[in-house]
């Protein structure tokens, strides 16, 4: 073989493996980030968003075809072989009453391996943490009161387990794909995202929807809109765009298309850790104050 052959060789790629854990949820967030537009969920999953870097998802217990026992060792296999390698990726919340048993992923010789376990295991060895999803952020719809089979967040079952693997929280009901995408590609360039005061990257959610809402000049000039859908501020039918931040109104949902405000619905505060609780009823008007007031008599909360 000649030098100019040798020279001509692929280079090599690294591949990061990636687990999705599934909690307790509805499967929306899987659907959100499987309709990404740009890059699309095929160029995640098979290309490189990242020169030289790809991902390699091994688990996905809604897409993929294996089942049973075999896919459960594919869990307990890499967390021992690619310790400190892998990402992993959790969507819905984590039920931990009664030990975890209300959550179960399925049986590995006559045992079984609850969510709470797996996350506890899985999390304890991985590169780092990506919650998906309000559930899996703060708690979300499953941990609303009365929260009967104690739903909790990522970070929280790590912090009363002591286990220290960074969290990014991604939260949203559902989240945009792009901030997922965005995440991963930023972990995949070997940088950990800037977050804020909650577990979320700045770059995402940064800014106050009401800051850029449309209907801003709306609210300043006092026309409110009686009905959601009506034209006007939706402020008086329950909009929490007054203290929810997330980029939504500059980067709209469906490739760009509409977004909550814009189809006529108040934004329901789906990214803020006192989702649904203290946001609902959602289209009944609260003011930010009476948010603040509730979140510092809430000792549940992530703040
Ligand atoms: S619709 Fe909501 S986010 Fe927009 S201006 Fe009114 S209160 Fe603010
Ligand atoms: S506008 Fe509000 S409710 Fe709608 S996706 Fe964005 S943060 Fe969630």
């Amino acid at each position: 073989m000649t030098t100019k052959e040798n020279n001509s060789n692929p280079p090599t790629v690294k591949e990061i493996p990636a687990i999705w854990l599934p909690g307790a949820g509805c499967t929306g967030c899987s659907v959100s980030v499987l309709n990404a537009v740009s890059p699309k969920i095929k160029n995640l999953l098979l290309d490189e968003i990242v020169p030289g870097t790809k991902v390699s998802l091994l688990f996905h217990a809604t897409i993929m075809a294996g089942q049973g026992e075999m896919v459960i060792e594919v869990l307990k296999d890499t967390q021992k072989r690619k310790k400190g390698k892998y990402l992993l990726i959790v969507e819905g919340s984590i039920p931990t009453a009664e030990k975890g048993k209300y959550g179960t992923l399925g049986n590995l010789k006559g045992k079984h391996e609850t969510i709470l376990g797996s996350l506890k295991e899985l999390g304890s060895n991985a590169l780092a943490v990506i919650a998906l999803g309000a559930c899996s952020s703060y708690g979300g719809i499953p941990a609303a009161h009365p929260n009967p089979t104690g739903c909790k967040g990522v970070k929280e079952v790590f912090k009363e387990n002591s286990i220290e693997t960074p969290v990014i929280n991604v939260p949203g009901c559902p989240p945009h794909p792009d901030w997922l995408l965005g995440t991963i590609s930023s972990l995949l360039l070997g940088r950990m995202p800037e977050l804020d005061d909650v577990g979320r990257p700045k770059l995402f959610y940064g800014t106050l929807i009401h800051e850029n809402c449309p209907r801003r000049a709306d609210f300043d000039k006092g026309k409110f809109a009686k009905y959601p859908g009506d034209e006007g501020c939706l402020y008086q039918v329950g909009c929490k765009g007054h203290y929810t931040y997330a980029d939504c109104a500059l980067r709209q949902w469906n490739n760009g298309v509409n977004w909550c405000i814009k189809a006529g619905s108040p934004c329901l505060g789906c990214v803020e850790p006192e989702f649904p609780d203290l946001t609902s009823p959602f289209y009944e008007k609260i003011t930010t104050e009476d948010i603040k007031s509730c979140i510092t008599t809430n000792t549940q909360s992530t703040r």
